[in-house]
């Protein structure tokens, strides 16, 4: 199994070989082909196991694939929710170092620091958005986003966000988002809230563990 025969496009393989990954893991080896399908992903991968590019190199194939369906500025065509700073982070920074090639531009939002910068760059217009919860509800609350363009939608690592509280924010998330999307849900273990979650989000996803 190769990144080239996953069908991704060349400017992802250029990316790929720089940074010097030879074979796709096996949560990328299942979760690539998924994505690229055009399906919802239930996707059971601890962290370590190469899952965030897993979800960020199909992502990217099928933006930069598929012109934005909204003319004038720039909007949001998909969100990615960490349960944390640190994560969100080192999510933007994955997309960033795969996306170099692409003309993507990609931005993180969390709490504990100043939201004017996040203002004036969510203004500038972002394709690809990083957030914790509870900055992203700010924002939606204060009219500084707007999520009704988002065509993918990412919940990494969605147990630790449960385990932290967050079942309300992200409840409150899915409402403002579009109902037509393509829904992807990252968590290391399955509970029934885990389960119910993903029932509520997904649409016949497809369910991949390594
Ligand atoms: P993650 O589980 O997404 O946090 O990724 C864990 C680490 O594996 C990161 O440091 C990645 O740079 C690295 N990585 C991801 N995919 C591959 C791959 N196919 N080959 C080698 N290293 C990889």
């Amino acid at each position: 199994m190769s990144f080239e025969s996953l069908g991704l496009a060349a400017p992802l393989l250029r990316a790929i070989a720089e940074a010097g990954y030879e074979n796709p893991t096996p949560i990328q080896a299942q979760a690539i082909p998924a994505v690229l399908s055009g399906g919802d992903l239930l996707a059971g991968a601890q962290t370590g196991t190469g899952k965030t590019a897993g979800f960020t190199l199909p992502l990217l194939h099928l933006l930069s694939a598929r012109p934005a369906a909204h003319s004038g500025p720039r909007p949001i065509r998909a969100l990615i929710l960490t349960p944390t700073r640190e994560l969100a982070a080192q999510v933007e920074e994955s997309v960033r170092l795969y996306g170099k090639h692409l003309p993507m531009r990609s931005m993180v939002i969390f709490g504990g620091v100043g939201m004017n910068p996040q203002i004036d760059a969510l203004r500038r217009g972002v394709d690809i958005l990083v957030a914790t919860p509870g900055r992203l509800l700010d924002h939606h609350q204060q009219g500084t986003i707007d999520l009704s363009k988002v065509e993918f939608f990412v919940l990494d690592e969605a147990d630790r966000m449960l385990d932290m509280g967050f079942i309300h924010d992200i409840r409150r998330v899915l409402a403002i988002l579009p109902p037509r999307k393509q829904s992807l849900l990252f968590s290391a273990t399955f509970s029934d809230e885990i389960k119910a979650l993903a029932e509520r989000l997904l649409n016949q996803p497809r369910v991949i563990e390594v």
